[in-house]
């Protein structure tokens, strides 16, 4: 089979498509079929080798993707050839024609879902509904504010709340970002590049403040978050890119909640009942991933530039 093959860290041209042994599965693994796979930041992150626990090379990125059950381990209970399916983790990785599985890491891909779509779920979805519900605890009536929403994450976790009840404000920094926003069912739309966006949102709720920030960039935000953030509001970090000076007095005088989350740490439990939430809104319509650029797997490389450099407008997946 082809696969992306990283035999050395570095910059995004180290991804190179190689034929390679296809795996064969055993025990309760799966072998999926891949027709998409996802590209997510933390790819970018671990391919330069200098992330916490960086992967033994050689290797093939990717946990996210979509496909068709080829065949199954002889412990596996859940799957069998044929079922469409999208991946929460992968052991050989999705940047490849097909990829091995534990069984507990696939999750059902509804028919009216495509297969670059469904390449898009877990990481944005997931992410997203820990941040809001499993860290947050967010509920219907409250007012929540998606810092970054333009992205595969942000879209995602507008999309968890549009129509439940909640009062959704997103930003972006493109004018496609910000009317993405409104067409997935978002109420407001800021520009994060405008250094007044905090004092709009917070005239947006009427001077009261957000209950809830999903935050996407803390190194930048989490300081001048506090100027829109309601008492006993609760922030989620989910993304940051560096280190900032901050004033603990903020929390303080909020009796605020920052909580720190990588999906890496959700356990089983958390998991299914996530891949539940997602069936069920896939299944649904509410959750509706938005694919803003579909290439061939040999362009990888160019995938990861993209993925850090351009303005998000949804994902970006990889065609085998
Ligand atoms: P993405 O698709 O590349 O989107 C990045 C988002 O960040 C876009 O909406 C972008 O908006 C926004 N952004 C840029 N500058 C910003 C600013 N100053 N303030 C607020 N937002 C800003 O990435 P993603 O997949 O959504 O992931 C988002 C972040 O979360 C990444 O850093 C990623 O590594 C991290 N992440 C963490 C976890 C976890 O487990 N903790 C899981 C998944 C992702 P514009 O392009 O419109 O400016």
């Amino acid at each position: 089979m082809k696969a992306i093959v990283v035999r050395e860290f570095g910059e995004p041209e180290v991804m190179k498509i190689e034929e390679v042994e296809t795996p064969r599965p055993s025990g309760s693994q799966v072998l999926v079929r891949l027709n998409a796979a996802g590209v997510n930041p933390v790819e970018t992150y671990l391919r330069t080798g200098i992330y916490p626990n960086p992967p033994k090379l050689p290797y093939t990125p990717g946990k996210d993707g979509a496909g068709v059950v080829e065949a199954v381990g002889d412990a596996v209970t859940r799957w069998k050839g044929g079922d469409r399916v999208y991946t929460a983790n992968s052991i050989t990785g999705t940047y490849a024609e097909y990829c091995l599985c534990e069984e507990a890491d696939l999750g059902r891909l509804p028919d009216n879902v495509t297969f670059e779509q469904g390449a898009g779920i877990w990481t944005p979805y997931a992410t997203g509904y820990r941040a809001l519900f499993q860290k947050a605890a967010a509920k219907p009536g409250e007012t929540v504010l998606v810092h970054g929403a333009s992205g595969g994450v942000g879209i995602a976790a507008i999309q968890w709340l549009a129509g439940n009840g909640y009062t959704v404000i997103g930003t972006a920094s493109s004018k496609d970002g910000l009317d993405l926003i409104h067409a997935n069912g978002g109420n407001a739309a800021f520009d994060h590049t405008d250094e007044t966006h905090f004092a709009q949102i917070k005239e947006f709720t009427g001077g009261r403040g957000v209950d809830v920030i999903v935050e996407m960039l803390a190194n930048v935000n989490l300081e001048r978050d506090f100027d829109c953030l309601a008492m006993r509001g609760r922030i989620t970090v989910v993304g940051s890119r560096g280190s900032l000076q901050f004033t603990p007095r903020l929390a303080m005088t909020k009796d605020a909640t920052i909580y720190g989350m990588s999906l890496f740490n959700s356990s089983q439990d958390e998991r299914d009942e996530i891949h539940r939430a997602v069936f069920e809104g896939l299944s649904r319509g509410s959750l509706d991933p938005v694919i803003r650029l579909s290439i061939p797997l040999s362009e990888a490389a160019s995938s990861h530039h993209q993925v850090m450099e351009s303005k998000a407008l949804g994902k970006i997946v990889l065609i085998p």
